[in-house]
């Protein structure tokens, strides 16, 4: 494992964190989330210590896809007399959720800068220990958690999640810009295409691009970044987020190959 860190870390809590990876999306429901943790499922897998931040605020996925809905993290005190938040571990991966602290069936409504320094807070108020990787689950869009975040941490890099229609695309190549903007300027690890193609069980061999070919593939290639491969729409992958049990978990399952070999490609 190599470290990709661009800026020094800051120290504090997050001295003994390597390398942290931000997962981005232009619009929401194109399977940002779903990238993330089984990013971070494969990573841990693979022998990396990985931690998973879920800084999407206004939509919080990982309680669901992790089967930790209601769960609160505890806390301990420093010698110094400092609260941390103890990141809850499950399938070998420390993870805090801004959905952790919220109650699941009420809007939050915070103003940017309450919800920029709650995220802040998942970064430094948080346990973290020793990690290979810290994922970051961020919002979609370009918005004022992109700038707290890019502009406070030490960022490795990014991983662009698209699907393949013109409307995600459109979005995708503004968040894919905002990273190479002046002050922002964070390595694009590439671009991750999701729901590129349908395969019915029943007709295994034939693909249906209902979204639309190679737009993830085109989009990378016009901004000369890594394509990091397609990912079908495959029943499991819905099921396996829905039931807190992310399908790169399944050995068994051909789409966890898929996963690995995308944390093959980012780490
Ligand atoms: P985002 O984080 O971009 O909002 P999610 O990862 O939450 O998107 O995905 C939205 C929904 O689509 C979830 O129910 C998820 O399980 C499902 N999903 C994502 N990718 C796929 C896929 N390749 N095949 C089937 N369902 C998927």
């Amino acid at each position: 494992i190599t470290s990709k860190v661009t800026k020094p870390a800051d120290g504090g809590q997050m001295k003994g964190i390597r390398n942290i990876i931000l997962v981005s999306s232009g619009k929401g429901g194109v399977g940002k989330s779903t990238v993330a943790s089984n990013l971070a499922v494969s990573l841990a897998a693979n022998g990396a210590k990985t931690g998973l931040i879920d800084a999407d605020i206004y939509g919080p996925s990982v309680p669901t896809m992790f089967d930790l809905v209601g769960a609160k993290p505890s806390a301990r005190e420093t010698e110094e007399g400092k609260t941390l938040i103890l990141p809850i571990e499950k399938y070998g991966i420390k993870l805090l959720s801004l959905g952790f602290f919220a109650d699941p069936d009420q809007p939050v409504p915070w103003r940017g800068p309450m919800a920029s320094n709650a995220v802040k807070q998942l970064f430094n108020d948080a346990d973290w220990g020793e990690l290979d990787y810290l994922i970051v689950d961020l919002p979609p869009g370009t918005g004022d958690i992109h700038i707290t975040i890019t502009q406070s941490f030490p960022i490795a890099g990014a991983v662009i999640v698209t699907t393949p229609q013109q409307v995600a695309l459109a979005d995708t190549r503004k968040g894919l810009a905002m990273f190479r903007m002046a002050g922002i300027n964070i390595p694009v690890l590439g671009v991750v295409e999701n729901m590129a193609y349908f395969t019915p069980a029943e007709l295994p061999e034939n693909k249906y691009y209902i979204f639309g070919k190679d737009g993830g593939k085109a989009l990378a290639a016009s901004f000369e970044v890594p394509f990091l491969g397609e990912i079908p729409i495959v029943q499991s992958i819905t099921e396996g987020g829905d039931q807190g049990s992310p399908v790169a978990l399944d050995k068994n399952n051909p789409l966890s190959d898929v996963f690995w070999d995308l944390a093959g490609k980012v780490a």
